[in-house]
């Protein structure tokens, strides 16, 4: 079988970062997905299931009620490696298009208390694996360390 395009990145040397993993064009649409990348693949420690449940559910909380991106969110969810989160978003974009969008969505995260959103029994099939202080900690890290100095070489796949 064909490797598919996101086996070929080389994970050795990836760093924290958003990157576009790919774009398909279904029709007259294009789906962009971004590779939010929160932890150095192989080097540093991945994120635990419960962190990056609970990120999920804030990032799609938050996505699916921006004014400006809400009706453009097609997906957001976790690597199943744990070293980040993909989201797929309508029309051909870059990834320096979401920096802001990150910053605003990262800090939702990073702030957020009370009740997590979708988090009850009915709502999600494994609701009491959650973990909001390190959602919180996971979040500033990525604000400070990623996305508030981001460089072309964090916004692009280096060979
Ligand atoms: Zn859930």
């Amino acid at each position: 079988m064909e490797k598919i395009a996101s086996f070929t990145v080389n994970h050795l040397v990836l760093e924290p970062g958003v990157y576009v993993s790919r774009k398909d064009r279904f029709h007259d649409t294009v789906i962009t997905t971004f590779d939010l990348r929160m932890t150095a693949p192989n080097k540093e420690p991945v994120m635990n299931t419960a962190e990056i449940h609970t990120i999920e559910h804030l990032g799609a909380t938050f996505l699916r009620n921006h004014a400006q991106w809400k009706d453009r969110t097609v997906y957001f969810g976790p690597m199943g490696c744990r070293t980040g989160f993909y989201l797929l978003l309508e029309g051909d974009l870059d990834s320096k298009d979401i920096v802001d969008l990150m910053i605003e969505m990262f800090t939702f995260v990073r702030d957020f208390e009370g009740e997590i959103p979708g988090a009850k029994a009915d709502e999600c099939g494994n609701y009491l694996d959650q973990n909001l202080p390190m959602a919180h900690w996971l979040a500033d890290r990525y604000l400070e360390k990623t996305l508030k100095c981001i460089d072309e070489k964090h916004l692009n796949y280096q060979e």
